[in-house]
């Protein structure tokens, strides 16, 4: 099997688990967030700085990627890894969250998705194997099953007629899967935010046995609470010997809440988003370096991390970057939000190692500036 789950210990105030995913191009240590490299880069950092703030996985988009440069160009590069110069682990998605949140005019049949490339209006189809297709000629080393991903709030009835859509999906997506051997297929949970079909879909999707779940449909524009009511009866469905991903997910709350679940994986586009907006994630909660009050500034972005961009400058000086449209300001930014996620997953992984989960996670909400409602209790 391309990726093995080894589970190294349990939390005993949380239930949490701290463990490792072996892959072809390294180990991943989880709970672990994944920055998001859209286009085959995370945007505007180089691999090097990756490494440098110890990214251990990037995620990629298939949507993207089949629509510019096309994966036959990529597989002709040498694969993905070599395209972009990543040695380190993959993830791509599987095509469909893009294909239902940007494209249009689709149309959704039991064969596939057709719809027009945001980019130029050419009609393309996606089905199960043809995203097996370009996710085997990308080369990642782990893959996501096609599925879809209903909006926010949808019909019941619609919900479960998609979600079983999704599941013979899967199966089609297995069957045509042509490197078992060293890329890894992860299957999608799906079901809205209902307790039925959650179940419905994780029953039957285990039932299959991929060498890893995803837990998808989540953070899109549902109240947190529910958003934790599904984890609460969808993870325990899934196999302990195996990874979960939760997709979209990457505010600090819900990544620490997400560990506490169980969950081992996590991507988002929001710390690199928000960064190249000039707000940035502290150890005292979200500051908009734009704001005037900054101009002079001289301290670090956060006095608490140790990463380049608060070791080097001010926020003055990256306020006036910002305001002068300099793209190194947005560069200095993003590796601190990058740094600021990737440090909070290193401590989520020590306080699992000392049981005291729980209490990192209070303590962290009172200094981010946290209240009872964004926890969603
Ligand atoms: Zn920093």
């Amino acid at each position: 099997m391309a990726v093995i789950y080894e589970l190294i210990k349990e939390c005993k105030q949380s239930g949490a688990r701290l463990g490792r995913v072996h892959t072809p191009h390294g180990i991943i240590e989880t709970p672990t967030f994944m920055p998001v490299g859209t286009q085959a880069t995370v945007k505007t950092m180089s691999p090097e700085e990756l490494k440098n703030m110890d990214a251990q996985i990037i995620l990629s988009n298939t949507y993207h990627l089949f629509l510019r440069p096309g994966h036959d160009i990529v597989k002709r590069a040498g694969g993905l890894h070599k395209f972009m110069n990543w040695d380190r682990p993959i993830l791509t998605d599987s095509g469909g969250f893009q294909v239902f949140s940007l494209s249009e005019m689709r149309k959704i049949t039991e064969e596939g998705v057709q719809f027009r490339s945001h980019l130029n209006g050419d009609k393309l189809f996606l089905s199960p194997e043809k995203a097996m297709e370009i996710q085997n000629a990308l080369g990642s080393d782990i893959m996501m099953a096609f599925d879809e991903c209903p909006p926010y709030p949808a019909e019941y009835d619609y919900v479960k007629k998609s979600l079983e859509r999704t599941t013979r999906w899967a199966e089609r997506c297995l069957n045509s899967h042509a490197r078992p051997h060293d890329q890894a297929l992860f299957a999608i949970v799906q079901g809205g935010m209902h307790k039925d079909l959650r179940i419905q879909s994780a029953t039957d999707l285990t039932s299959m046995d991929f060498p890893g779940y995803a837990i998808g449909g989540l953070s899109v524009g549902e109240p947190k609470h529910l958003m934790y009511d599904v984890l609460d009866h969808t993870v325990p469905i899934l196999p302990a010997n195996k990874p979960r991903y939760l997709m979209g997910v990457g505010s600090p709350d819900a990544l620490i809440e997400g560990s506490i679940r169980g969950i081992d994986m996590f991507d988002c586009v929001l710390p690199t988003r928000i960064a190249r907006n000039g707000t940035t994630m502290t150890s005292q909660g979200r500051l908009v370096i734009r704001n005037a009050k900054f101009t002079d500034d001289f301290g670090p972005l956060d006095p608490e991390c140790s990463c380049y961009t608060c070791q080097n400058y001010s926020r003055a000086y990256i306020r006036h970057l910002l305001k002068a449209d300099e793209t190194f300001g947005i560069r200095l930014t993003t590796y601190h939000n990058l740094h600021f996620l990737l440090e909070l997953m290193r401590n989520v992984r020590q306080a699992i190692m000392e049981d005291r989960l729980l209490d990192f996670r209070d303590s962290f909400f009172t200094s981010y500036g946290l209240h009872d409602n964004d926890k969603g209790f």
